[in-house]
């Protein structure tokens, strides 16, 4: 988040991307999973927008949505993934394939997923470079030199003729961006980059994915389970909770201002931050539920301390709770807090019974 720029001024115009009611399920033996159901969330050029929630609550199947490469047996059942003006999920392979690596490109938590342990890091640059904007020779060798340059790898040199297992697993993260951006893409998705390197290696990456930002206006969706990171990196966050976005709001005001408990727990699960009496770290009783029947409920229901009767019969749906400017909003049934509980708990219930969100 840079404090020059407010998320208002980014947020005028067009978003380059925009998911609107997206639902993907995966189709097993057993059940139907829907492991990302009915999410909306918009992304602008040169904004930073994190997805956050605990494992298995739908961030990486988000992620995989919008790259159209969702694994078998899932599929995208419902929804617009609308990146300039057009819906993904009308392009055809070969179409998707171009966005692919070249306007949308994505960051995995394990950099050895991207990398090919056979050929040099320059030569996987190259490749990149030659696919998407026709570059080879020495030409794509100089820029090769200056991507890894650009992503802060020293001695990139000598460095472009070394194979990935030459590298740390620092650099070779800053390799994997390095490939990225060798297509120039206008939105990086990147999943739990840094969850696999220590905090200093972390907070130079996202230092580093930063300074990108700033360069290139990119647009970043960057998904975590850690809200200490969020905070370093985001300006807009999704709170993810079993398929379904709980809360969203500009990074300050969710930190001082969170509205849904699941996003108070997350929170207060802060190492330094929450402690409560006695200087214990609380953290949230449970698991996130495998979400695979339709939300009748709220799903964080049997692990919410504020639950009442109405929270396992009635869907919330996102309203409002803050000022016009900040569109941040939470699903859950205690909002809007200036009703009273029943009337309060109307609102989603008419809202969700008149199919305000299509189920
Ligand atoms: P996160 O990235 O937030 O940890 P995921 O997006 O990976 O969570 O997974 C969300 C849900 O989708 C989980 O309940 C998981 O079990 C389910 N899921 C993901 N991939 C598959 C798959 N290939 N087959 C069946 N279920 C899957
Ligand atoms: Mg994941």
């Amino acid at each position: 988040m840079s404090a020059d720029q407010t998320t208002e001024t980014r947020q005028q115009g067009e978003p380059i991307l925009s998911v609107e009611n997206l639902r993907t399920a995966f189709y097993t033996d057993k059940e139907v999973i829907r492991a990302v159901d009915g999410i909306s969330f918009d992304i602008h050029r040169g904004e930073t927008v994190g997805i956050v929630g605990e494992s298995g609550s739908g961030k990486s199947v988000t992620a995989r949505s919008i790259m159209r490469l969702v694994d078998n047996p899932g599929r995208i059942e419902n929804g617009r993934i609308m990146y300039d003006g057009e819906d993904l999920l009308d392009k055809n392979p070969k179409q998707m394939r171009a966005i692919r690596g070249g306007s949308i490109a994505m960051v995995f938590q394990d950099p050895l997923t991207s990398l090919n342990p056979v050929y040099t890091v320059g030569n996987q640059i190259k490749e990149a470079l030659r696919l998407h904007r026709g570059m080879s020779g020495s030409k794509a060798t100089r820029e090769a030199i200056e991507l890894l340059e650009a992503v802060g790898i020293p001695d990139a040199h000598r460095r472009v003729r070394e194979y990935p297992h030459q590298f740390s697993g620092g650099m070779r993260q800053r390799a994997v961006i390095a490939m990225a951006l060798a297509c120039d893409p206008e939105l990086l998705i990147c999943d739990e980059p840094t969850t696999a390197l220590d905090v200093t290696i972390q907070a130079q990456i996202l230092e580093l994915l930063e300074e990108l930002q700033e360069e290139r206006d990119l647009a970043i969706m960057f998904i975590t389970h850690d809200m200490g990171v969020i905070a370093e990196i985001a300006d807009r966050v999704n709170v993810m909770y079993a398929g379904e976005i709980v809360e969203s709001a500009p990074v300050v005001e969710l930190f001082e201002s969170p509205k849904h408990p699941y996003t108070q727990g997350l929170l207060n699960s802060i190492p330094g931050q929450g402690l409560e009496e006695g200087g214990r770290l609380s953290t949230i009783e449970g698991d996130v539920p495998t979400p695979n029947e339709k939300p009748t409920y709220c799903r964080f229901a049997p692990r919410c301390p504020k639950a009442f009767a109405e929270c396992d019969t009635v869907h919330p749906v996102q309203v409002d709770v803050g000022d016009d400017s900040t569109q941040h909003r939470a699903s859950c049934l205690l909002y809007p807090e200036d009703l009273p509980k029943g009337e309060a708990v109307d609102v989603h219930r008419s809202r969700g019974a008149n199919g305000g969100d299509q189920r």
